[in-house]
């Protein structure tokens, strides 16, 4: 079966950016172990002062290789949702500036909002505030 989260294709197209630029995903404890267990190297650090990791990538994310996500089964939740995210009055949104953002499947959506509700309200916030901090934006998803 098909993964309704995979956009393989037009990531390609857009040349991973969103695996490429800065601002990199950011991880939850319960997140790490089944990364690191993959076996594909921890490249996972603490932010400091918080209970969070993120993944650095001064030359693009050390898990893509060869164009695609090594980790993709275990790979963040920030990850796995985007061009989904938050506005900045916490409700999910897609991201203004991936060239997916007006062919996103209704299937995409829906195992998006899905993943989203396994967040806690502290983790969305968490999502939400790194992700305008890193410069992206998103808006609101229309019915
Ligand atoms: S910005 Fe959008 S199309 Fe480009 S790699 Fe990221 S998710 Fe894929
Ligand atoms: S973990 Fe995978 S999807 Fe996430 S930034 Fe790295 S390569 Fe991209």
């Amino acid at each position: 079966m098909s993964d309704p989260l995979s956009l393989y294709d037009i990531c390609q197209e857009c040349e991973n950016a969103c695996c490429t630029e800065p601002g990199p995903p950011y991880v939850f404890e319960e997140e790490i172990d089944s990364i690191i267990n993959l076996g594909k190297g921890n490249f996972l650090v603490k932010v400091e002062g918080e209970d969070y990791y993120t993944i650095p990538r001064p030359n693009g994310c050390p898990y893509l290789e060869g164009g695609d996500c090594s980790i993709n089964e275990v790979k963040p939740k920030d990850c796995k949702i985007y061009p989904i995210g938050f506005t900045l009055d916490l409700k999910p949104g897609i991201s203004v500036d991936c060239p997916a953002k007006d062919v996103l499947s209704e299937e995409f959506i829906e195992a998006a909002l899905n993943i989203i509700e396994t967040l806690t309200p502290i983790q969305k916030r968490i999502l939400q505030e790194t992700s305008f901090r890193d410069g992206y934006r998103f808006e609101e998803i229309k019915k």
